[in-house]
């Protein structure tokens, strides 16, 4: 019969080896030492670990062999876990955890100390990692030229970057954050855009280069290209949305200045620079395309000549510059006594003025021809080296024709001008009629 105390011993001693093979087989350096701290156990561990046979272990003491310190070793109330570096034979610093433990016996006397050692280098140096990758991830979001936010979906942010709060006025990340009651919707300018910003979110998920313009803390604001996406949590519920902000005020502004331009050239094109109404390119291409639908449609077009009588003996009495104020007010009066939105008056060259007159016949064009000269005459313009009155005056030529192919505009200006010709042959200050 089995003798249950041996039993008992017997299995806390395979226990024991057991153990011991496992902390062997884990590659952990396991240490035990009497409470003189002269090492007893030293395994394969410990000598790897320590580059120290286990002879040369046994004669020496603990704190001779661990880097822990002696009065650590020596009082030990308590399991303890110290972490420590040691420098390998090639110069790694590697990092371990020395689990410190008191052996006491069954009556409670301390009998030494054992210590088991765990390699840690590895988390370290992954948690190393991960700190240097996270670094250098919120040096790079910090260091950004544009704006980072994380918002919930009411728009409230949670997170910022530096150059978001500065895009918007503020002067600190917690300012825009905690301070203030602003959320990136009530930040639009416009607030149809921002209905239409949250669509699209909610929508497809995603918002791209998306103009829009955001009020700034002190009311100014500025224009933004702005992304978003929507984000999720670990149940795939919506939690709100990462969102990048541009701010391209300046890139409007050029864009605006550039169409400002444009749309200047495109009128200096077509108009006058002196009188401000239409230049002889303009007239020339307004009258070939009434011509071409005129004679598409079978309908009456008129044309007027008109030009300013003794206008040199203007310029020579009261000067160039008096006489460009006269033409301005004659460009003027001309371009009022033209009623129909369909007319089109022109300067056509020096003292020399010019009207189309769409679906419009003889006796219309010898009416507003007969007008045009009343209207200058009217405005009273004193010019007294003219031989015609004793205020400046038009002499007008006019005619009308149904276009077709034997004839050009070109003929019809001719008529007019001959008209023209005319009115100043037979007296000035007159409208002449010569039909086509
Ligand atoms: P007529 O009654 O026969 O038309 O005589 P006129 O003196 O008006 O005609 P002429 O063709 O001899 O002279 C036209 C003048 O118009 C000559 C020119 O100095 C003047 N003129 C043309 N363009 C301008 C301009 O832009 N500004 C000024 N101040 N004068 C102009
Ligand atoms: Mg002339
Ligand atoms: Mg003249």
């Amino acid at each position: 019969m089995t003798n249950p105390e041996s039993f008992t011993n017997m299995k806390l001693l395979d226990r024991v080896l057991a153990l011991s093979s496992l902390v062997g087989l884990a590659e952990m350096a396991y240490i035990e030492a009497d409470k003189h701290l002269n090492v007893l156990t030293w395994n394969h561990g410990a000598i790897t670990l320590f580059n120290c046979s286990e002879q040369e272990a046994i004669s020496k003491k603990l704190d001779m062999l661990v880097p822990i310190d002696k009065k650590k070793l020596l009082e030990c109330p308590n399991s303890e876990k110290i972490t420590k570096s040691i420098i390998d034979d090639n110069g790694y610093k590697l990092w371990y955890d020395f689990l410190i433990t008191p052996i006491i016996s069954i009556k409670g006397e301390k009998l030494g100390v054992s210590i088991l050692v765990k390699d840690i280098s590895k988390e370290i140096q992954k948690n190393s990692d991960l700190g240097e990758y996270r670094k250098q991830l919120q040096e790079i979001y910090e260091f950004a030229p544009i704006g980072i936010y994380k918002a919930d979906m009411e728009g409230k942010f949670t997170l910022a970057n530096s150059q978001f709060a500065w895009m918007l006025g503020y002067d600190s990340i917690e300012l825009l954050i905690k301070k203030s009651s602003k959320n990136f919707y009530n930040m639009f300018a416009d607030k149809k855009k921002a209905e239409k910003f949250k669509y699209y979110l909610k929508e497809t998920e995603l918002v791209n280069r998306f103009r829009c313009q955001l009020l700034k803390k002190n009311g100014s604001s500025l224009w933004t290209l702005s992304y978003a996406k929507l984000v999720y949590d670990k149940k795939s519920k919506v939690t709100g949305f990462n969102g990048f902000a541009i701010d391209i005020s300046e890139t409007i502004h050029a864009e605006n200045s550039l169409k400002n331009a444009n749309e200047k050239l495109t009128l200096l094109a077509v108009q006058d620079g002196l009188t401000k109404i239409p230049n002889r390119r303009k007239f020339d291409e307004f009258l070939a395309n009434e011509w071409a639908r005129h004679k598409r449609d079978r309908n009456e077009l008129s044309v007027i000549m008109c030009d300013i009588d003794f206008f040199k003996f203007y310029n020579d009495t009261y000067g160039h510059q008096e006489g460009d104020n006269c033409l301005v007010q004659v460009a003027k009066a001309i371009k009022n006594s033209i009623f129909r939105p369909a007319d089109l008056a022109a300067r056509y060259g020096g003292e020399e003025f010019s009207v189309v007159l769409p679906q419009t016949d003889s006796n219309g064009a010898l009416k507003v021809a007969e007008n045009l000269n009343k209207c200058v005459e009217h405005l009273k313009l004193p010019h007294k080296s003219s031989k015609a009155a004793d205020y400046v005056t038009l002499s007008v030529g006019a005619s009308s024709t149904i276009p077709d192919s034997n004839v050009s505009f070109e003929d019809l200006l001719l008529r007019a001008d001959e008209a023209l010709y005319e009115a100043k042959k037979t007296g000035r200050n007159k409208a002449v009629y010569k039909s086509f």
